[in-house]
């Protein structure tokens, strides 16, 4: 018998998790005890998925810093390469701000925070219980957040220029140390004498070739990844979370879903001349995974494989647009932390006007530049600005919505994944590649 397609492997591997986790929890409950067999499974089925995200990770660096140098390096490739800087950060300034728009937009219109006109008494408490119950490192995340100053989002700019770029390398929040290293390195190849730089280019060539082969026996075994990632997730997240938060879930569900499903497909339509059909089409694999592994770094090297080879991109656009994207544009991140701003204001009874919410737009944009690919990572930034605005409890609130994140960082994060490779399509076909012309 045939194997069905990968993508819908995973997508059966989702679904697989989702039954099997919620029928744990109908047997076992959400507390099963230590040492019962419902522990064993979710630790075993954790490992696993430690192992997979590990595997997706370990490649990260090494594909960065390949596809970067042979992207640039390549014979043509710096001609231009300030005009494809200057639109690829163009069109990142402009999709973000239509996702911060949008988040701000539905945020006012639904106000989830509110009840009958008045802030919305039951979901404060809920706050508090779920504060109550969250974990120890929950709390400790939070209160190391609480911690940083408005200056420290200074430190994404100063990452730029990496003291050691091998010490960037091995901290997962400072991959644009070694982007930029990578792209210098790459420009000061083409300035010397093509003779002499022959063996390098060929090895970062060659290097690169092993990394996409690397990456493809990675997402062969993804399904079983993803069962083990998302297992314990539905396990330990019942739907009770959702009932009490319904508005404010809905909230960003939507205006997610209006950035990814309307905003996007009109951008690629009408700026890239691009079938939206298509590009989902061609993004099915690494949708799916930023979705189950809620991390847009993890995703990358998945990313640019399906960028590459099912949409026609270059491979010097693709590892120009994608690695800067993945770690600085944050469509879905930076929708996200209006709504939860706007929203645990409207809970605690601050009213934002324009003014405030102005701060709100400007602050969302450019924190989402320094939040990490990972999960969760925008709940600091979240802190951030809910404290900047004095709004009061900002740190139960924000211990709450850690505990119950993880289904909207998973599509946050899918919206972050999207409007990067949209980006590169749009940018790429601009740039005469062969965009989806097979
Ligand atoms: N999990 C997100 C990502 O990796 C970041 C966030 O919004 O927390 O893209």
């Amino acid at each position: 018998m045939k194997r069905p397609a990968l993508h819908w492997q995973i997508l059966i591997a989702l679904v697989l998790a989702t039954v099997t986790g919620m029928i744990f929890r109908g047997l076992f409950g959400p507390d099963p005890g230590e040492g019962s067999f419902c522990t064993r499974a979710i630790e075993i089925s954790s490992f696993v998925g430690d192992l997979f995200m590990q595997a997706l990770k370990m490649i990260i660096v090494p594909l960065i810093v390949t596809s970067v140098i042979s992207g640039i390096a390549s014979l043509q490739g710096v001609q231009g390469f300030g005009r494809l800087g200057g639109k690829t950060l163009g069109f990142y300034a402009l999709t973000t701000l239509l996702a911060v728009f949008t988040g701000l937009t539905v945020v006012n219109l639904i106000e989830p925070g509110v009840k009958d006109g008045v802030p919305n008494e039951a979901i404060r408490s809920a706050f508090a219980s779920h504060a109550a119950s969250a974990s120890e490192a929950e709390h400790a995340k939070v209160a190391e957040a609480a911690g940083r100053q408005a200056g420290d989002f200074l430190d994404t700019f100063r990452m730029m220029i990496p003291p050691n770029v091998f010490q960037a390398a091995t901290d997962n929040g400072q991959m644009l140390g070694v982007i930029v290293f990578s792209i210098l390195f790459a420009i000061a190849m083409t300035r010397l004498p093509s003779e002499e730089i022959r063996t390098l280019r060929d090895f970062f060539q060659a290097g690169n070739d092993v990394m996409i082969t690397l990456t493809r026996w990675i997402m062969a075994v993804s399904p079983i990844g993803v069962y083990a990632l998302m297992f314990p997730v539905i396990h330990a997240n019942g739907p009770e979370v959702f009932w009490e938060l319904k508005a404010y879930f809905i909230t960003v569900l939507v205006a997610l879903g209006i950035h990814f499903g309307l905003t996007l497909p009109l951008i690629l339509r009408f700026l890239g001349g691009i079938r939206p059909a298509d590009h989902f089409r061609a993004l099915r694999e690494a949708l799916l995974l930023a979705f189950s592994t809620a991390s847009s770094s993890g995703t990358l090297p998945v990313t640019m494989r399906c960028v590459q080879e099912n949409a026609g991109v270059s491979k010097r656009v693709s590892s120009f647009t994608l690695p800067l994207g993945a770690t600085v544009n944050m469509d879905g991140t930076a929708l996200y932390e209006c709504v939860a701003v706007v929203f645990v204001a409207q809970v605690m009874g601050v009213d934002m006007g324009f003014t405030q919410q102005f701060f709100v737009v400007i602050a969302a944009l450019l924190t989402s530049i320094g939040v990490a690919g990972v999960p969760s990572a925008s709940l600091v930034a979240i802190l951030l600005i809910l404290k900047n605005s004095q709004v009061p409890e900002a740190e139960t609130a924000v211990v709450a919505l850690l505990a119950v994140d993880r289904l909207l960082d998973m599509s946050r994060t899918a919206v972050n994944v999207f409007g990067d490779s949209c980006a590169a399509v749009v940018i790429a076909k601009s740039e005469g590649d062969p965009v989806y012309s097979k």
